[in-house]
């Protein structure tokens, strides 16, 4: 991991500490935060989801180059019982990318499959007992009271798993660093022109940022700003519409009204990941028959 994202990290795991217990006395933008949010907002779309998705990616990309075979992320990797989708294969796709092949990947998973694969047999109670317990399977018995807990008889409970996946929690406590540091900066006019003019930040983000916002100033700001870009949009959705009829067939929507509906989606769920650039590395693993 380099230096600077030991930095972001503790950083970021400095303010998500904080962000939770309310507002607090200093209101000026966290100085790292800052220099990513001016970048993030050059850029289009929410600039929270963007940076929120680097930490996760970030945290991935740490996991499998230096944290593979400490236990302590082992630990907590089983007690969300892997990854969420997403993560999950974002993580398969970056080893594959990296790397030759996705050993640590296997690593990873061959805890989790005899993870879930004892607790079906703890919950059954019948014959079959395990194969002899390996090296990580041995640590496990000795950590399980701490982390774990005893096995689950009952299968629904065993299932279940019991934080969230980690990657997302990367994700979350970034997006609450960048939220709060966001309103801040907005305190500042000349952040402000620099927040018209870029695409502003999502609707689940807006939330976060009201939510947790401890600038007045700025947090007014956020509104009025996003107010005004809604009705914008709105009025660009309506003209894209209105060119559809027939009798307006001759009036050729502008950009602005062309873009307007994934704009619009774009505000609702952020920017667009069901188009990444995991496919060159996908078809690394499915090479074709023959
Ligand atoms: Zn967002
Ligand atoms: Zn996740």
């Amino acid at each position: 991991m380099s230096h600077g994202s030991h930095l972001v990290a503790g950083r970021l795991e400095a303010a998500a500490g904080s962000c939770g217990e309310g507002p607090q006395s200093v209101e000026e933008p966290d100085q790292l935060a800052l220099l990513h949010l001016r970048i993030a907002l050059r850029a289009p779309a929410c600039p929270v989801c963007q940076l929120a998705r680097e930490a996760a990616t970030r945290y991935l990309q740490y996991l499998l180059r230096e944290h593979v075979n400490h236990l302590d992320a082992r630990i907590r990797i089983s007690e969300s019982q892997g990854f969420c989708p997403q993560h999950a294969w974002e993580l398969f796709y970056l080893e594959v990318a990296l790397c030759y092949g996705p050993l640590g990947n296997s690593i990873i998973y061959e805890d989790l499959v005899g993870q879930i694969a004892r607790a079906l047999q703890n919950a059954d109670g019948g014959p079959g007992r395990a194969a002899e317990p390996g090296f990580w399977q041995r640590c496990w018995s000795v950590l399980r009271r701490r982390s774990i807990g005893e096995p689950q008889r009952r299968p629904g409970l065993a299932l279940t798993p019991r934080r969230e996946c980690r990657a997302c929690e990367s994700h979350r406590q970034a997006s609450e660093f960048f939220a709060v540091n966001l309103v801040r900066m907005l305190a500042d006019p000349e952040y402000q022109a620099m927040y018209v003019a870029s695409d502003g930040i999502c609707l689940p983000h807006l939330r976060l940022a009201l939510q947790l916002a401890d600038s007045e100033a700025g947090r007014l700001h956020l509104i009025a700003s996003t107010r005004a870009r809604l009705v914008v949009l709105r009025a660009n959705l309506g003209e894209f519409k209105r060119k559809q009829a027939w009798q307006y067939r001759h009036e050729s929507p502008t950009e602005e009204e062309q873009t307007a509906t994934r704009r619009a989606v774009a505000v609702f769920a952020g920017p667009d990941v069901t188009d990444d650039s995991r496919q060159p590395a996908k078809s690394e693993t499915h090479p074709p028959a023959g």
